[in-house]
């Protein structure tokens, strides 16, 4: 039994490692793991009161950055409010997409059906086909570290070039014209080229994706009245642009390599997942629903996010102590060695 622990530092990050000796693990008491997660109710009513307080927080910030904007006839504010307005749209919609991530594990709702209901609500407003963004996921934690991994941000360094891609808004539409590559199961090789855009076209347009455009249409109009159409634009570049930045960059830190390790030799080319403290910032704003303990959730995806924080305090105990111990760092501790 302990010779499955014994390497356990250097193999947990490997999808399913974690899973093939859960069985075994158990605290100083011998109090199993399994056991554990059976006793820890996740709380659902926490997890609704998160998303209310999100939209709520977010539709306050539209009527304060409106009413400013509108409050200042000077260009050089406006600029400022433009550029406010698009990045509390952007961590809003990121902050939602967070949820929409376990919905897509089936954390929402113990109904299936209803948890898919209230994942294609927020779908509308992160403009995600729920169906498409479970499989680009679940391909996610099977390809973990592996050049075919669709959400592989973490294998390229954040550069001074990628950021400006992400804010002139190339990144968000080379992402849209890779979704056909992302969610096919094969890799297929068209000959015809009208064949291929057909089916990228095809691919993108979904029902739910033209619900979302509907819905970000009438947001823009909305604003558009309320104020003018530059203001009305820094929702639409607030989406385009801060949203994927901030998705981008919390996926590189929850697995990019440290920039010493890149540069030398010690290039690991492994899996790596990151726990961050438990704080204000990391919990509710930049890597809400559970996403600061990504580690634990790429290791046992069952454990449900709102239990996330004893879970890590429950498996510090046990067998796999070191490797929570290891894993351990802050968001900003990884900003840092990362770039
Ligand atoms: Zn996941
Ligand atoms: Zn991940």
């Amino acid at each position: 039994m302990t010779n499955n622990f014994s390497n356990i530092d250097n193999t947990i990050d490997k999808n399913l490692e974690f899973v093939k000796v859960k069985k075994e693990l158990s605290d100083d008491s011998n109090f199993k793991y399994t056991e554990f997660l059976n006793i820890k109710k996740p709380s659902y009513f926490l997890t609704y009161i998160n998303i209310v307080t999100i939209y709520l927080i977010f539709l306050t910030f539209l009527f304060i950055n409106t009413h400013l904007y509108n409050s200042y006839n000077s260009f050089y504010f406006k600029i400022i409010f433009f550029i406010l307005n698009s990045f509390c749209v952007g961590l809003a919609i990121h902050n939602i997409q967070q949820a929409l991530h376990v919905g897509l594990h089936y954390e929402l709702h113990k109904n299936k059906k209803i948890n898919d209901c209230i994942t294609y609500f927020l779908g509308l407003l992160t403009g995600v086909d729920v169906k498409q963004a479970r499989i680009i996921h679940m391909k996610h934690h099977i390809r973990h570290a592996e050049e075919d991994d669709p959400e592989n941000s973490y294998l390229y360094p954040m550069t001074l070039l990628k950021i400006i891609k992400f804010f002139s808004g190339i990144s968000i539409a080379e992402y849209c014209f890779k979704i056909d590559q992302k969610t096919s199961i094969q890799n297929e090789n068209f000959e015809n080229k009208n064949k291929k855009i057909l089916k990228k076209i095809l691919v993108f347009f979904t029902f739910s994706r033209f619900l979302s455009i509907t819905l970000h249409l009438l947001i823009f109009l909305y604003l558009y009245k309320k104020s003018n159409l530059l203001f009305a634009l820094s929702w639409v570049y607030g989406f385009l642009t801060f949203f994927p930045f901030f998705a981008s960059l919390l996926n590189i830190l929850e697995h990019g390599e440290e920039k010493l390790k890149r540069k030398s030799d010690q290039k690991t080319n492994r899996a790596i997942n990151r726990l961050f403290d438990t704080n204000f910032f990391s919990k509710y704003i930049f890597a809400p629903f559970g996403a600061h303990k990504h580690a634990i959730h790429h290791w046992d995806p069952t454990v449900h996010h709102t239990i996330m924080d004893s879970v890590e305090n429950f498996l510090l105990k046990t067998q796999v102590g070191n490797c929570i111990k290891n894993r351990k760092t802050t968001l900003f501790k990884t900003l840092k060695e990362i770039f």
